[in-house]
C-alpha cells in the first residue's frame, strides 16, 4: 500500500514539474517568436537572429531543467521513502505489534485489578470473618460472666502473681472476703489454709487440692485447680467454692443414727445376755426364774418393736410401703385406737375423753398408716403423763381438713428440744424415756406417714404442763 503511495507522490511531482518546465518554455518561445515576428515584420535581421537563437537557448533549457527535474524528482523521492515513508512504514508494520502490546499489557492491567480486586476482598472477607470472631468471643465472655454472676459456687481466678482476675459475688460472701483481701496468699492466709500458688499448681491431680474449712455456721469445700495457656503453660490458679454445709449435716447425722442404731441394740441384748447367763450358771427359785425371763421376753419385745420401727422408717425412705388408700371415718378409727391402749391407759389410772363432732367427713387415705400415727401419740402421752392424768381427743373438721388433737397434763417438753423431736432417735431425757420403752422413732415415723398421706404434724406444749398434738388428714 505505501509503495502505490510513494509512486503516486512521485508521479504528482513529476507531472508538476514537468508541466511547470513545459509552460514556462513554451511561454518563453511564444514570447519570443512574437517578438521575432516583430523584428521580422521591422526587418531587423540582426534582432531577429539573435531573438532565434534565444529561442533555441530557451528550448535548450527547458530540455535540460526537463533532465535535471527528472533527476531531483527521482533524488528526492528516494529520500522520501528512507527517511519518511519506511519510518512511517516501518510503524504501520509495527502498528499490530504494538496493538497486540497494548492489548497484552492491557490483559496484564485488567488480571492486576482483578488479583488487586481478589486481595481487597479477601481482606474484607478476612476482616469481616475477625469481627465475628470477636463479636462471638465478647458473646462467650458476657455468657461466662453472667454464669458466674449467678452461680450458688463461688469462683476466683488468680494469675500468676496471685492477684485476682475474676472472682463473683458467691465467693465473696462465702468467704466473707473484704476490699483488703485482693490476692492469693491474703486471702487463704486468713483462711487458716495452709497452701501457696506453686503448691495448688504442682499438687494439682492430688487429693490435697481440696480443702475443707468452716466460716462462721457454714462447712465450705474449695477446690484448686490451675488453668493453662495456649502453650499448655500453667497461667494461673482458680478456686472453686462450695458449700457443703447441708452435705455435712447430713452426714453427721446418717453418723448419729448408726451409732444410736447400734446403741439402741447394745442395750437391750446386753441385757438379755446377761440375764440368760445368770439363769445358767446358777440354780434359782422358780419365781426369780420367772423374773429374769420375763426381763428377757420384754428386751426382746424391745429389740423387736426397734428394728419393725427401722424397718418401716427404711420402707418409708425407699417408697417401699404400699399406699392404699381408702375412704374411713375418723372418729371411729380414734375410739379403736383408745380401745387397744386401753390395759395401758388402766395400768397407769389416766382418765380419758374423746369427743367426735357430728359433721367430720370421712377422710381418704392410708387407714394402717394412720391408725399407726394415732396408736404413737396417744402411747406417747400414756407414757409421759405421770399416773392418774387426763387426756382429752377431739376429732373434729376445719377447711378440707379432718383433724384430730390429742391434749395431755404430763410433763411436757422444753421449748428447745421442741423443733427436734420428730429426728430419729431424737429423746428429751434418754435415760427417762428408754425406761418408759421409747426408742426415740415415733414420732418420726408418724410425720413420714403423713407426709405420705399429704396430711401434717404440729405440737405444742410447755414442760411441766403437758403436750398438745394435732395431726390433719385431707378429706378430699
Ligand atoms: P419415743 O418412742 O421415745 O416416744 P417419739 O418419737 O414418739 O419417741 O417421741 C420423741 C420424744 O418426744 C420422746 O422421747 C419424748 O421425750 C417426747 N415426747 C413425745 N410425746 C410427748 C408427750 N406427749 N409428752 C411429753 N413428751 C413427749
Amino acid at each position: 500500500m505505501l509503495k502505490n503511495v510513494q509512486f503516486k507522490i512521485i508521479l504528482l511531482f513529476s507531472i508538476l514539474g514537468i508541466c511547470l518546465i513545459l509552460g514556462m518554455g513554451i511561454l518563453g518561445i511564444v514570447n519570443m517568436k512574437e517578438m521575432l515576428s516583430e523584428q521580422v515584420m521591422a526587418q531587423n535581421v540582426i534582432q531577429a537572429s539573435q531573438i532565434e537563437m534565444q529561442i533555441n537557448n530557451i528550448g535548450m533549457i527547458t530540455i535540460i531543467l526537463l533532465l535535471l527535474y527528472g533527476i531531483a524528482s527521482i533524488i528526492i523521492s528516494l529520500f522520501m521513502s528512507q527517511s519518511i515513508l519506511k519510518p512511517l512504514s516501518k510503524m504501520i508494520k509495527a502498528a499490530p505489534n504494538i496493538i497486540e502490546g497494548e492489548e497484552k499489557q492491557n490483559k496484564k492491567d485488567i488480571k492486576k485489578k482483578k488479583e488487586v480486586d481478589e486481595i481487597t476482598n479477601a481482606f474484607d472477607r478476612i476482616s469481616n470473618e475477625m469481627q465475628e470472631n470477636l463479636n462471638e468471643v465478647q458473646r462467650q465472655k458476657k455468657q461466662i460472666e453472667t454464669i458466674l454472676l449467678h452461680m450458688t459456687d463461688g469462683i476466683i481466678a488468680f494469675n500468676m502473681e496471685g492477684e485476682i482476675t475474676h472472682i463473683n459475688p458467691a465467693a465473696t460472701e462465702m468467704l466473707q472476703l473484704t476490699q483488703n483481701d485482693n490476692s492469693f496468699d491474703k486471702i487463704f492466709k486468713k483462711l487458716h489454709i495452709d497452701i501457696n500458688l506453686e503448691k495448688t499448681i504442682y499438687l494439682e491431680d492430688w487429693t490435697s487440692s481440696e480443702q475443707r474449712i468452716r466460716v462462721g455456721d457454714k462447712y465450705l469445700n474449695i477446690l484448686f485447680a490451675s488453668f493453662k495457656d495456649e502453650k499448655d503453660r500453667p497461667s494461673g490458679v482458680m478456686a472453686v467454692i462450695q458449700d457443703i454445709t447441708e452435705h455435712v449435716k447430713l452426714d453427721n447425722m446418717r453418723k448419729e443414727f448408726v451409732a444410736d442404731v447400734s446403741h439402741e441394740l447394745k442395750t437391750p441384748i446386753t441385757s438379755i445376755m446377761g440375764y440368760a447367763d445368770t439363769l445358767l450358771e446358777g440354780e434359782y427359785d422358780k419365781e426369780t426364774q420367772e423374773r429374769f425371763l420375763k426381763v428377757i421376753a420384754g428386751e426382746a419385745r424391745r429389740m423387736a418393736k426397734l428394728v419393725s420401727d427401722l424397718l418401716t422408717l427404711s420402707r418409708y425412705d425407699n417408697n417401699k410401703v404400699k399406699q392404699e388408700r381408702e375412704k374411713f371415718d375418723l372418729g371411729n378409727l380414734v375410739k379403736r385406737c383408745q380401745e387397744k391402749l386401753q390395759l395401758e391407759i388402766n395400768r397407769k389410772n389416766h382418765h380419758v375423753e374423746c369427743f367426735v363432732t357430728a359433721n367430720v367427713p370421712p377422710v381418704y387415705a392410708n387407714k394402717d398408716g394412720i391408725e399407726r400415727v394415732i396408736l404413737n401419740i396417744l402411747t406417747n402421752s400414756i407414757k409421759y403423763t405421770p399416773e392418774g392424768g387426763i387426756i382429752k381427743i377431739y376429732v373434729g373438721f376445719v377447711y378440707n381438713d379432718a383433724y384430730i388433737k390429742v391434749i395431755d397434763n404430763g410433763i411436757g417438753i422444753p421449748e428447745e428440744d421442741l423443733n427436734r423431736i420428730f429426728e430419729r432417735f431424737y429423746r428429751v431425757d434418754k435415760a427417762r424415756t428408754r425406761e418408759m420403752g421409747g426408742s426415740g422413732l415415733g414420732l418420726s415415723i408418724a410425720k413420714e406417714i403423713l407426709n405420705q398421706n399429704h396430711g401434717s404434724i404440729d405440737i405444742k406444749s410447755e414442760k411441766g404442763k403437758g403436750t398438745e398434738v394435732v395431726i390433719r388428714i385431707p378429706t378430699k
